[in-house]
């Protein structure tokens, strides 16, 4: 398809079309000219196409003009010369790559060699204006290219100019590129540094179009991924200027701190950087060692293929250096022909900037004799070994393929009839002429309506297509710079392939899609190295931002009821919730945490046991009273009341059990009454024992108390107990007894009986009635001698009641939020209750029944035991004591008197019965 456009070329070198002083002085710029015609040599046309005298130019004759601008030199450092060094891979390459294009296109061309000649320019001294420009490369030239071309309506694609305001047409509107704005790149570069989760960097930016507008797409897509910019440092080419901005750089990255912004973005023009990377080098004292180092992540004008970047202490600089280079392929048809070229080929020697790098490069000369010993350039011939091709050599070849299908597709529409392939006989009997509409080309629909639309399959066999802005595909590759002498890693898996570059894949970028290959970073995954203001907070720590920025931040610590509604507020959790591991949600602790009393716990333990041993020892009791039951003492302490007196006990002992039971209604029904219940049998009971000795001992008259009959005593016992015991009912119909969940403190909730504690201890308040009444009863009749000084008996078991109750009603309260241990204290409280009137009312009993036998038996001995009573009553009543011993006196006579008639009642030896009750009471 190529026949019809290519027959001729011709370049024309420096042309300056760009302003001195930006352009010209410091740019190479070739022309190129392609035509449609029966190939001729022919010089160019000097009218439009002579350069100024000392321009160095490349000119293939044709008869369409396309232009290319390629930085062949770098800028000048001194001023003096127009031109800095020569540029091998972004200069030389690309002027190479697209002859090598045009050749191409040449090559397909029928018309080419009908004869065996080269291309020619048949019609001599025709005007030809330039249909389209390949170029230029550094933003900066292209974006002056673009103004100046506008003016002449004639297209341009740069194959390397990746500035974003190139994208908008109305600015630029025709300018097209084979590469994308930098709007992507810089999309990539804030994945990556999100990736690696850096959200603290430094920024260098080239003064320049592509510095400029690289760093603010850098910097709106760091904001909208919450990274920060510690420092942005805009460098010109001047000495000072780079020795400021690392100054500033290296200070950012104080030695003594884990944080800081380690990595440094890079948006510069690329014959910045080796400055840039020698400065720091030096200013880091990274030859002598120094462990702290600048991470770059650098956009793609990074030129891995210039031996500058990395040599000398640059290499130390560069060591890890992420870099991001457009997606492209190597082209083995260029760098073979690229390799091909050598002094005298006619292809050499038509780009006579060959002959400059290659004085350079091989550090030869051209033109010494043969014989002398110098370095022959003429004799010098190229090797793939080392050699680098410029990465954008494929954007290039695609930039020239992209001008040459829109001119095919153009003059298709606009010359239909101008091709060999439509006329026999022109092809065999006329050379073919280029047709008027292509002589003139209207750049603007050109541009529209054929450049912008050409697609096709490139070089390396992608299929190639602009957007809708005139850009190429967004896709990078991104490679780390990793040398073999300095990477153990690489050391050990015995790669050493010296071919092998040392800038190794690490992942790519295309389309918002980000992939890294961890196993290919220079880090292990667990040693990413950090760039950031602060450390994150710990698990439970909320950040406080510093002065408002998102990144540095100060930690203060959550209460821990507290959850993080985001990284910078803490919440309550609601009652009953408590904060998950990662502080980021609230569990429900009914559901995971529960409590209540646990039948393993020692809380629960501990008064079981205790309630156990009062259990055993009151069943004890009763079976050695069953055992004694018509002894003596068993009868004269009143065998009824003793008994419910133990039945009591044993009801106080199980409550434990009913306490360390898992609440639910029957537990907690039996708990509001089975306590009060227990207690007010024992204390009612004692209540009426006491009652009645001080009744008995304070009647004035000869005339026998009223209900002093051991009936009478259990009668109003029940009656004493069954007041507790309706009322206990009563209130359960009232509450219903259930369970429900109590939350003692935030991180507890207990599952507990639907009464809250002080219900349950005003339900206590009859017993406590009936304690007290006791205890004053105890007081009042603690010096009668009635059985042997029961009712003393009963007032120390009183009084240490009340001290166990007191206490423990402070305990409850002091202890406030432990349920296990307010349980465990009421638990034991109740069992000492119990364990204090077995002590102090059975035991001297007990004592007497088991191990002082001859005290519990019948009259004489209890005679001698009753003397021995009274004489010990030092202070007794005058009333008592005015009795004799000898002779029983009216309350004797009234306690005996009772005792008897009962004892006659149940034994068959009423006499004997009668006389020991006589004597013990
Ligand atoms: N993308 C750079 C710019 O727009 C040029 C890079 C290159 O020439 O490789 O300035």
């Amino acid at each position: 398809m190529f026949s019809v456009l290519a027959l001729a070329t011709q370049i024309l070198a420096n042309a300056n079309f760009a302003t001195q002083d930006t352009v010209s002085s410091k740019t190479s710029v070739p022309l190129v000219n392609v035509h449609q015609e029966q190939p001729q040599f022919q010089n160019a046309d000097k009218s439009d196409l002579a350069p100024p005298p000392k321009v160095r130019q490349i000119r293939i004759p044709g008869d369409i003009l396309i232009g290319g601008v390629f930085p062949v030199h770098t800028k000048s450092q001194s001023g003096d010369e127009p031109c800095g060094e020569i540029a091998e891979t972004r200069g030389v390459h690309r002027v190479e790559a697209m002859l090598y294009a045009l050749d191409q296109i040449n090559a397909q061309n029928d018309f080419s060699s009908r004869n065996g000649r080269d291309p020619q320019i048949r019609k001599q001294g025709q005007k030809k204006s330039v249909a389209a420009v390949v170029g230029g490369s550094y933003s900066s030239v292209s974006v002056q290219l673009a103004n100046l071309l506008r003016l002449f309506r004639i297209a341009q694609v740069s194959p390397a100019s990746t500035n974003a305001d190139l994208s908008d047409k109305n600015r630029f509107e025709y300018f097209a590129r084979t590469v994308p704005s930098d709007d992507y790149q810089a999309m990539a570069m804030v994945e990556i540094a999100v990736k690696f989760k850096w959200s603290y960097v430094s920024l260098v930016y080239s003064a320049d179009e592509y510095g400029e507008l690289g760093a603010d797409a850098f910097k709106k897509e760091a904001r909208k991924k919450g990274i920060c910019i510690a420092l942005e440092e805009r460098i010109q080419n001047k000495q000072e200027s780079f020795t400021e901005s690392t100054n500033n750089l290296v200070q950012k990255l104080q030695a003594e701190k884990n944080v800081g912004a380690t990595v440094v973005v890079l948006f510069v023009g690329t014959e910045y950087i080796p400055e840039l990377l020698r400065h720091t080098a030096e200013k880091m004292h990274l030859s002598s060692g120094s462990k702290k180092r600048i991470i770059w992540l650098a956009s793609e004008s990074w030129d891995r293929n210039n031996d500058k970047y990395t040599a000398g202490e640059n290499r130390l600089a560069v060591q890890g250096a992420i870099v991001l280079m457009l997606a492209s392929q190597k082209v083995p048809s260029f760098e073979e022909y690229f390799m091909s070229l050598h002094p005298g080929t006619e292809k050499f020697e038509r780009n006579k900037w060959l002959r400059e790098l290659w004085q350079i490069k091989y550090k030869c000369e051209f033109g010494a004799p043969v014989s002398s010993n110098a370095n022959r350039c003429e004799d010098i011939r190229q090797t793939t070994e080392g050699f680098k091709a410029d990465d954008k050599v494929q954007f290039v070849i695609d930039a020239v393929y992209a001008i040459a299908h829109g001119l095919q597709a153009m003059k298709n529409v606009h010359c239909p009839d101008d091709a060999i392939e439509t006329s026999w006989i022109s092809r065999y009997s006329r050379q073919p002429e280029i047709c008027r509409a292509m002589q003139n080309i209207d750049g603007a629909d050109f541009y529209q309506n054929y450049l912008l639309k050409v697609q096709f399959d490139d070089v390396v066999g992608k299929r190639f297509h602009f957007s809708a802005q005139g850009d190429g595909p967004a896709s990078y590759t991104i490679f780390t710079y990793k040398p073999k002498s300095l990477d153990k890693r690489r050391r050990m898996l015995g790669d050493e392939d010296e071919s092998q570059s040392d800038y190794v894949e690490i992942g790519h970028w295309s389309e918002n899609n980000l992939t890294i290959y961890d196993e290919q970073l220079w880090w292990n995954a667990n040693e990413t190295p950090v760039s950031v203001c602060s450390l994150p907070c710990k698990v439970g720590y909320r950040k406080q931002l510093i002065k408002d920025e998102q990144c540095c931040w100060a930690c203060s610590k959550c209460e821990d009821f507290e959850y993080l509604i985001n990284e910078t507020h803490c919440v309550a959790c609601e009652q009953g919730k408590w904060p998950t591991k990662d502080r980021k949600a609230c569990f429900d602790l009914a559901v995971a945490h529960l409590k209540y009393m646990r039948w393993k716990s020692m809380y629960s333990i501990v008064p079981a046991i205790l309630a156990v041993i009062g259990i055993v020892s009151t069943i004890f009791v009763i079976v050695v009273y069953v055992m004694y039951n018509e002894t003596p003492v068993v009868k004269a302490s009143g065998r009824e009341l003793s008994y419910i007196l133990l039945i009591s006990m044993i009801m106080c002992y199980c409550m434990t059990f009913v306490l360390l039971a898992k609440p639910n209604a029957a537990v907690c029904a039996i708990k509001r009454t089975g306590i009060g219940f227990a207690f007010s049998c024992l204390y009612a009971a004692m209540f009426v024992k006491t009652n009645r000795i001080a009744r008995i001992f304070n009647t004035r008259t000869a005339q026998r108390p009223q209900f002093i009959s051991p009936i009478s005593q259990v009668v109003m016992t029940g009656m004493l107990a069954g007041v507790q015991l309706i009322g206990s009912l009563i209130w359960l119909y009232v509450v219903p007894p259930g369970w429900r969940h109590h939350y003692p403190t935030r991180d507890q909730v207990v599952l507990t009986c639907n009464v809250p504690d002080h219900h349950f201890l005003y339900s206590l308040a009859y017993d406590a009635l009936l304690l007290i009444l006791c205890t004053i009863y105890a007081v009042k009749t603690r010096k009668v001698p009635e059985n042997f000084n029961e009712t003393k008996f009963i007032g120390f078991s009183m009084y240490t009641t009340c001290v166990v109750w007191l206490s423990w009603i402070f305990f409850f309260f002091g202890t406030g939020s432990d349920f296990q241990i307010q349980t465990t204290s009421l638990c034991i409280s109740i069992s000492m209750s119990a364990n204090v009137a077995l002590v102090c009312i059975f035991s001297p009993k007990l004592w007497i029944i088991l191990f002082e036998k001859h005290k519990n038996v019948r009259k004489q001995e209890g005679e001698s035991m009753l003397n021995k009573s009274n004489r010990s009553l030092g202070n007794c009543s005058s009333r008592l004591c005015a009795s004799s011993i000898d002779e029983p006196n009216q309350y004797t006579a009234l306690l005996s008197d009772s005792t008897r008639r009962r004892a006659s009642r149940k034994t068959s030896h009423p006499t004997s019965t009668s006389s020991a009750q006589d004597t013990f009471l």
